[in-house]
Parts: C-alpha cells; structure tokens; sequence
C-alpha cells in the first residue's frame, strides 16, 4: 500500500525551496499549509513506522532530538507564545509532527488548531484565513538560516 509520506521522502530532491526546510538524518522539515500559525511544520520520520515505539532507541532519540531542534528554530524565527507538539497518525499512519506555534492573540488559543483547521474544510473563507499571509519561501530560508545557526546535522 503507497504511503504518502514514504513518497514525500523519497522524492524530496523535488519539493520546493518554500516547503522543504531541511532534512535531518532521521527526519525531514517541510513548512506546513497552515500559516496562521506562523512558523507551523511537520517533521516526517525518514523512516517507516506507525508508532515511535517501532523505532530502535537510537532512531527515536535521533527524530526526537530533531524536533527539539526545529522547535527552538521555530521559536527564534516566530516567538510563539506556546508551541504545541502533535504526532497523531490518524489520517497518515508515518511518524510525524506537526509543530504548531500558538499566539496569545489567537480566540481559539486554548483549543487544538484540529477544531479550526475543521471549519477549514467547510468555508473557503476560513481556509484562506489559515493558510496565512506570511512569505512562506522567505519563512522558510529564515527556519533554514536557523537550523544552519544550530549547528543541526543534515543529510
Ligand atoms: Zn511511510
């Protein structure tokens, strides 16, 4: 059975500069559509695998340890008022986060982005309103800029 993100992986040399942020050795940053939530990513294991528990202690710690590092590179880049960590897998079972930086000023700040990103679905107007209005190719040279800053590795 395909599986998207095996996809998205293994066909990395054809994204684009706006969504690819970085490749890590156990995971891969893309800057994600919802960008009302400024800085948002999801980080796909390189590796496939359903749960973190299916992973050996060395490649967990690895995509653990590369989350943390794209987390503070969001944060230098965007100061979210609160990051929210979410790795579901519900919709497409591949370990990924997705990295949601929440601002004060958000009505829906106390609530998971999932109930908005629902109404999303419904209301085109809504839609675009999450998507955001950032320069999402220079968001992302700045996560870049960031990472290199981090010393993260790359692969
Ligand atoms: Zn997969």
């Amino acid at each position: 059975m395909a599986c998207p993100f095996c996809d998205k992986v293994a066909n990395r040399d054809q994204l684009t500069a706006e969504e690819h942020v970085w490749t890590f050795p156990h995971s891969v940053a893309l800057l994600g559509p919802w960008q009302f939530y400024a800085g948002y990513c999801v980080l796909i294991a390189r590796q496939h695998a359903t749960e973190l528990s299916q992973l050996s202690d060395s490649a967990r710690q690895g995509y653990l340890n590369e989350m943390c590092l794209l987390a503070r590179a969001i944060e230098a880049v965007t100061h979210p008022h609160k990051l929210n960590y979410e790795l579901l897998g519900n919709q497409v079972p591949h370990l990924h986060w997705h990295l949601f930086p929440r601002s004060a000023d958000d009505p829906d700040r106390l609530r998971p982005v999932w109930f908005a990103l629902e109404r999303a679905d419904q209301d085109p107007a809504e839609r675009q309103r999450l998507q955001g209005r950032v320069a999402r190719l220079d968001l992302s040279a700045q996560l870049r800029r960031q990472l290199q800053t981090l010393n993260a590795a790359t692969s």
